[in-house]
């Protein structure tokens, strides 16, 4: 292609940086993850990205953990996905689909009582809470063979709290 042909690619790669620069690239979750929380399947997904820089300017640091913008959630680390922060970001997502002013009264919420007492920040910790106390995390990894080592026994809390 000649010299135009590198003049287009050097474009396209350029814009192609920049691009992931402001939104991030889109990834899916682990099946295992979709698998065990099925509801974290409705939303879009990505890795870096601006928003992330200006959650962290409004808060006062380099960068936040994940930021919601409609239906699609921006998350600084895709290499390390804690079922507590997604399900905690779908939250968000079904506060944006419920109320369009949802921006607005987030940034109102936080200005009035501080980011962690947003109600909608206790609302999406409270849903994360719920939906793993319903179905605790699985460890991703090799499936559990003969080979395995121990085992954890769980003692039933009313057992163990019962005065001997
Ligand atoms: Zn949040």
């Amino acid at each position: 292609m000649g010299r135009a042909g590198t003049f287009v690619e050097l474009v396209n790669g350029t814009f192609q940086t920049i691009g992931i620069a402001l939104f991030g690239r889109r990834f899916a979750l682990p099946d295992a993850l979709v698998a065990r929380y099925p509801e974290l399947a409705a939303v879009r997904w990505r890795a870096g990205g601006l928003p992330l820089r200006i959650g962290g300017w409004c808060l006062g640091r380099r960068t936040v953990a994940g930021i919601t913008l409609g239906r699609t959630v921006f998350l600084a680390n895709a290499d390390a996905l804690a079922p507590a922060l997604l399900l905690h970001e779908l939250a968000h997502v079904e506060q944006f689909a419920r109320d369009r002013a949802f921006p607005l009264r987030y940034a109102w919420e936080s200005l009035r009582r501080g980011y962690p007492r947003n109600r909608y920040e206790l609302e999406a910790d409270a849903f994360a809470a719920r939906v793993l106390a319903e179905r605790p995390p699985t460890r991703v990894g090799p499936p559990a063979g003969p080979s395995r080592p121990t085992r954890v026994v769980d003692v039933p809390r009313a057992a163990s709290e019962r005065p001997i």
